[in-house]
């Protein structure tokens, strides 16, 4: 009898088997509909066989093999099983999860009629820059499996670099999968893409796009029609028959960890894709991260360097400005004034950053002390002004800015610190005549308003932009040529190692936006610890001297890349509930863990309480990346098989970004 085993879309850690008298081995790959309790459903044929480890005559036969599209190829398959046995996330989730939603429902996207070719002249290129032109090189002559860094400074051709790359790839007839931490990122890089390789067939892919163009681009690329592939991090799981090259761009983003259902890493991903498919993959980045550095400058990964930009001569100039000594007009230095005033004369852009957004973090009542907490989260509720209400960042919960304190019933309630709103009234009075621009997830909060946004700016319509990271990354303001950040101490001290990293990216990032023409940039950062070496690294415009400091200081900690690491979380309705589940979880571990893998005590989350549920967490680290891999499966073994109380609900999260 021929059973056929299925991953199918629920949360255990097991396949199902059913009966399918005329299946064949080929099979395998197909998309297959089966009963399962009242209903049915959709899975993926992941083993055809004449046995099962249930009685046969339990099996039910299974509803519907469809054919209608090729088999999803051995190379995607054992993607999404590495995927579920290195993140601990059941194979038919991750499988699901790896399929475009139309696809995942058993349907085809309807045909679009062929284009006929573009016939556009291939542009002209500019000659490669020689540190260019070594980079090119190195890549196109691996054969086979190599990861390489492209440690470049903001501008310097980097996109340059991977566009010649990808160009060999084309030429010997095979498929490039370009990532980007962006969907914001795609269109403007995907016309880059389009009108350099105008008889290609490149296709995008991320959420934001529509079901059947979704589904559309994946069977392009699954048929090998698709030559260039160019997309968030759910990319990642694009099958590519003739795959000969990836690159991640940005490659320190965030973006790239997915951080709920299946908290994969992208790029960790795209790491073992490369190795598996044999092929070269290109990670690039100003700022790489500290994994990614440490393994280039160790000789894991190959270090390709671009210090100087390709178009501007120099960097821009950056300066701290002492905030202690002088009192500043809401939240701004008089150097920061004058270095606008300086701009505004000259008809030149400024961006002023603050990652922050709304009015003000806080309202208070400073008689009676009371602030505007969100009741569902251990947050503040945020002040907007615009709209005059107090909004929770965290779980979206909205309310009106009240009249009066809840408690005493004081009319004179203050806002307290600063968000870009506020900034915008600071900058607004004191620059009546200036047009300035708020760029952040309020003003910005689809990407039609920010492609508009954009295309304002980019006509030279603003003369002071004030935004949040939304501006940071991948923008080019010819016009821009000095950036303020002011409020980024905040950062220096924060509970999560990884928040100096990501303050100095950020403040690298926004700071390349400017000077990227012809004209100067300059970049000024307001703060309190001037001599801090994290801004001292910033001035001097070396990233490797301020990832080496920091990655001393990781080794002593302890922390990734030396040693690897998985957080237990839990959250139910109260904190005690889900800190009893974590100690449990504890006790369960400790036979499991041997000498090689350190179980932390279950503390309560920094955000300890999010949309009315308490949240605890349960770190585990190991110095060995095996051993804490034999580990977990050992222990999520344990957990699955335990029954849990009502109301909680738990997830693991391997190589943890968010603390
Ligand atoms: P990055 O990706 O590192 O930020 P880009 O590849 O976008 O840099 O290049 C920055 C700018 O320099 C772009 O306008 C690009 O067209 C230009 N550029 C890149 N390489 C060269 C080169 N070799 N000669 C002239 N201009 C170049
Ligand atoms: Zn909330
Ligand atoms: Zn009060």
């Amino acid at each position: 009898m021929k059973i056929i085993r299925v991953a199918l879309d629920v949360p255990l850690p097991r396949v199902f088997d059913y009966l399918a008298p005329d299946s064949v081995e080929s099979d395998i790959g197909y998309r297959v509909r089966v009963p399962f309790g009242a209903g049915s459903k959709l899975g993926v044929v992941v083993a055809v066989t004449n046995q099962s480890d249930q009685p046969v005559e339990k099996l039910k036969p299974a509803l519907e093999l469809l054919r209608d599209m090729p088999p999803l190829p051995r190379s995607w398959s054992e993607l999404c099983e590495f995927c579920a046995r290195y993140y601990q996330a059941p194979l038919g989730e991750v499988m699901s999860f790896a399929l475009p939603p139309l696809l995942r429902r058993g349907k085809l996207p309807r045909r679009l009629k062929e284009k006929p070719g573009v016939n556009d002249p291939v542009p002209v290129l500019p000659a490669l820059l020689s540190d260019q032109q070594i980079a090119v090189t190195a890549i196109t002559a691996a054969r086979g499996f190599e990861t390489f860094l492209l440690h470049g400074v903001t501008g310097s051709g980097k996109t340059e670099v991977y566009l010649r790359a990808i160009e060999t790839v084309l030429a010997s007839g095979g498929q490039a999968l370009m990532l980007v931490p962006e969907i914001a990122l795609t269109p403007q890089l995907e016309g880059r893409v389009a009108a350099r390789f105008p008889q290609a067939h490149v296709v995008s892919a991320h959420s934001g796009m529509g079901d059947a163009a979704r589904a559309r681009a994946y069977l392009d690329a699954l048929e090998g029609r698709a030559d260039i592939v160019l997309g968030t991090r759910l990319s990642v799981f694009m099958p590519m028959p003739r795959l000969q090259l990836i690159v991640v761009d940005e490659e320190h983003d965030g973006s790239f960890k997915q951080q709920d259902g299946i908290r994969y890493s992208a790029r960790d991903l795209a790491i073992w894709r490369a190795h598996q498919a044999d092929v070269p993959i290109v990670l690039g980045s100003a700022t790489p991260s500290l994994e990614t550095f440490h393994h280039a400058h160790s000789g894991r990964f190959r270090l390709l360097e671009l210090p100087l930009r390709a178009v501007a001569e120099t960097l821009p100039t950056v300066r701290v400005v002492d905030t202690r000594r002088e009192k500043l007009q809401d939240g701004m230095s008089s150097d920061l004034f004058t270095a606008l005033e300086l701009r505004l004369e000259r008809g030149e852009q400024s961006l002023v950053f603050l990652n922050r957004r709304g009015y003000a973090p806080v309202l208070a009542c400073p008689p009676c002390g009371w602030i505007s907490r969100c009741k569902h989260c251990a947050a503040n509720l945020v002040v907007h002004l615009v709209d005059r209400r107090l909004r929770c960042h965290h779980c979206g919960f909205e309310t009106m800015i009240p009249r009066a304190c809840p408690d005493c019933g004081n009319l004179d309630l203050q806002p307290f610190g600063r968000g870009t709103q506020r900034l915008e009234e600071t900058l607004g009075a004191r620059f009546p005549k200036a047009r300035i621009l708020r760029i952040d997830r309020d003003s910005a909060n689809t990407p039609a308003k920010w492609q508009a946004l954009l295309a304002v700016i980019h006509n030279g319509e603003v003369d002071i932009l004030i935004g949040t990271q939304m501006l940071a990354k991948g923008h080019d303001f010819p016009r821009l040529t000095l950036v303020g950040a002011v409020g980024a101490d905040a950062a220096l001290f924060a509970a999560d190692f990884r928040a100096p990293e990501r303050l100095f990216a950020q403040l690298m990032q926004v700071g390349g936006r400017s000077g990227r023409a012809a004209l100067a940039g300059e970049v000024l950062i307001q703060t309190e610890y001037p001599e801090h070496p994290l801004y001292q690294a910033l001035v001097d415009h070396d990233y490797a001297r301020f990832a080496r400091a920091q990655l001393a200081e990781r080794e002593v900690a302890g922390f990734p890349p030396f040693s690897f690491q998985a957080m237990l979380r839990a959250e139910a309705r109260d904190m005690a509930q889900s800190l009893a589940f974590l100690t449990a979880a504890r006790a369960a571990a400790e036979s499991l863990a041997g000498d090689f893998v350190t179980l932390y005590d279950p503390v309560p989350m920094r955000m300890a309480r999010l949309m009315t549920l308490e949240r605890g967490q349960l770190l585990v680290e190991s110095y060995s990346r095996p051993a804490l891999q034999t580990f977990l499966a050992g222990w999520m073994d344990c957990l699955y098989a335990q029954k849990m109380p009502a109301g909680l609900r738990w997830h693991i999260d391997v190589d943890p970004t968010d603390f």
